[in-house]
């Protein structure tokens, strides 16, 4: 970043301060994303922004290997007390919190004191991605879904007191948490997230976030800005929210499905009119290469020992590595919308859950699927319809983080991507973290990571 853009950044952040202030904003939160799926913060007063977003605000390196639990571990490049990195916060994404009045909110960017992009920042190596994309003609939209289930507040650390106890979908949840999802209706909307639809989901207690597609960084923005909204209104409401993987052992866990679509040149890729189940050759080798790599996706999308007690068969989280038109149990659920919509038609990827960063998960997924299409890879495979669990003849994606980091250690287009730095710390982060937890049962790993996301 050179000292005229910090220059403009400085004009841009006094106005939008100015702006801020006025409207009663007293001080923003910085945040971003670790490799454990954390996000992390500085604040600053409203009156400091512009200088934030001039020079950045300090904060070290080494939280890029911070464990879920706050474990510092180590790697090659990465790790000890040493150095410094500026957090740039992006002022287009500057966003007044609706359920925290007085806040706002900005996604950051990492640099180091030099103003070079930090070689592990996880939105810009999303946004590399993006780029890459772009410069072969693909445009990417995404979409990122939540799903969390709420206790009262006063429930004590188990997550036995769950609020909404009527049936799975049923208006009963919404009639008694209407003023609660009421208000988070109204927060997104205020927050300009344009929400497609807000639901109960099967596990009790369980909720559902669905928002628009946008660009494969913006989306991992709004994902961010919903959770920490749920969590805002939750504690308004006397709740609170688990977005962890696995609430409670053997119940139907918590997903954070992505959903993406391709265009080519302006042209979508789900509508041609010769290719099979309307896919362009392009997206067919794209989401081809995607499933190809999806065990080693997992250490990205399902990045916590505790994600592989909700990735099991029969539980909607897609647990075999296959694809299906709209069924729900495949890995890849491929979308083919109404056929008079020419913007219909996408893929959703559901083995993903919140522990993911999701701006490792946008950015990899672009990077594999890329692969297939500059190597002419893979195509997509027959189709499976049906419960992929009954027929026995279909692979398993990992049933553990050490077997997912495995795969991804031997996908050298995935580390090619993200580069050494983050892919050292992104391996030394699933590596504690498995190792930590190695010895705890169902019931023990999810108590331990029922709060941390
Ligand atoms: N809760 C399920 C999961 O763990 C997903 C349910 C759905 O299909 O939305 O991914
Ligand atoms: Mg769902």
């Amino acid at each position: 970043m050179d000292a005229e853009e910090r220059h403009e950044r400085r004009l841009t952040a006094r106005q939008d301060a100015a702006r801020l202030t006025a409207d009663g904003v007293r001080a923003v939160a910085v945040s971003w994303v670790d490799n454990a799926g954390i996000s992390r913060v500085k604040t600053v007063p409203t009156a400091r922004l512009a200088d934030a977003a001039h020079r950045g605000i300090g904060m070290s390196p080494v939280f890029d290997v911070f464990t879920s639990d706050d474990v510092v571990t180590t790697s090659e490049h990465i790790g000890g007390p040493d150095g410094d990195l500026r957090l740039f916060p992006d002022l287009d994404r500057l966003t007044v919190l609706a359920a925290q009045p007085g806040w706002a909110w900005a996604p950051a960017d990492r640099y180091d004191q030099q103003g070079r992009p930090h070689p592990a920042c996880q939105r810009q190596f999303a946004r590399r991605m993006t780029d890459r994309a772009a410069a072969h003609g693909l445009e990417l939209r995404m979409g990122f879904e939540t799903e969390w289930t709420v206790v009262r507040d006063d429930a004590g650390p188990g997550a036995g007191d769950v609020a909404g106890r009527g049936p799975a979908y049923g208006l009963t949840r919404v009639t008694e948490q209407s003023a609660y999802l009421l208000a988070l209706h109204d927060a997104l909307d205020a927050q300009r997230v344009d929400v497609l639809q807000i639901h109960p989901e099967y596990a009790p207690g369980q909720f559902e976030i669905s928002t628009a597609p946008a660009g494969p960084v913006g989306a991992a923005d709004d994902l961010v800005l919903v959770r920490e909204t749920v969590r805002a209104v939750s504690a308004a409401h006397g709740l609170r929210a688990s977005f962890a993987p696995t609430v409670v052992a053997g119940q139907v866990g918590n997903g954070c499905h992505l959903h993406l679509s391709l265009r080519e040149h302006g042209h979508n890729l789900h509508r041609d009119p010769i290719g099979r189940y309307g896919l362009a050759a392009t997206a067919d080798s794209f989401l081809g290469a995607v499933l190809d790599a999806l065990p080693a996706l997992c250490a990205i999308g399902a990045p916590s020992p505790a994600s592989y007690l909700r990735l099991v068969p029969s539980h909607w989280a897609g647990a075999h590595r296959c694809w299906g038109v709209e069924n729900r149990e495949a890995a890849l659920r491929l979308v083919v919308g109404e056929p008079d919509d020419p913007d219909g038609g996408h893929a959703e990827l559901k083995p993903f859950d919140a522990a993911a960063n999701p701006y490792l998960v946008a950015g990899a997924v672009i990077a594999a699927g890329l692969r297939g299409v500059l190597d002419g890879g893979p195509a997509l495979p027959e189709p499976v319809t049906g419960d992929p669990a009954g027929r026995g003849d279909l692979e398993r994606l990992p049933t553990s983080l050490a077997e997912a980091v495995g795969h991804f250690v031997r996908d050298d287009a995935l580390r090619e991507a993200l580069g050494e730095e983050l892919c050292g710390a992104i391996v030394a982060v699933r590596r504690a973290e498995s190792e930590a937890l190695a010895e705890l049962g169902p019931e023990e790993l999810a108590e331990a990571t029922r709060w941390r996301w």
